[in-house]
């Protein structure tokens, strides 16, 4: 059903084509600043896998890949001290996908956003 393209950005990344600025890396996944942040805190973090979204990603990829990425976006929220407990206090996740998404790179990321009061969820049209 999804036909992923080798050639987007994050793929690049994965493949050390072009450069990131790297917060972490696990056995299947990376987590890297955003390049146009958004919040003091913007972080994306991707599998290593070629899914598109989130939801081909669940459907499609181990069990050992979803627990790594899950915990990669956990360790990270800790890492950069955005948990609520810590010193930013709050953080949220964003997983864009297709084109009512606005889904602008075919490689699935989750936003961490964070470091200040964050505005409203989505704003009303
Ligand atoms: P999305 O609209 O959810 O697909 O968001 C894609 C995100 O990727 C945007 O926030 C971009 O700023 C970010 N981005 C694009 N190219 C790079 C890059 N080379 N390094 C880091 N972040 C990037």
């Amino acid at each position: 059903m999804y036909v992923y393209d080798t050639d987007n950005i994050f793929a690049k990344i994965l493949r050390g084509e072009i450069p990131n600025n790297t917060v972490v890396e696990t056995e299947h996944s990376l987590a890297f600043h955003d390049i146009n942040p958004h919040a003091p805190v913007h972080v994306l973090v991707i599998p290593k896998g070629p899914y598109v979204t989130f939801d081909h990603f669940a459907s499609e990829a181990s069990d050992a890949e979803i627990i790594d990425f899950n915990r990669t976006v956990a360790k990270v929220a800790e890492m950069l001290e955005v948990t609520p407990g810590a010193g930013h206090g709050g953080y949220r996740l964003i997983s864009n996908a297709g084109e009512a998404g606005v889904q602008e790179v075919p490689h699935l990321h989750v936003h961490i956003a964070g470091g200040h009061r964050l505005g409203r969820m989505l704003s009303p049209r």
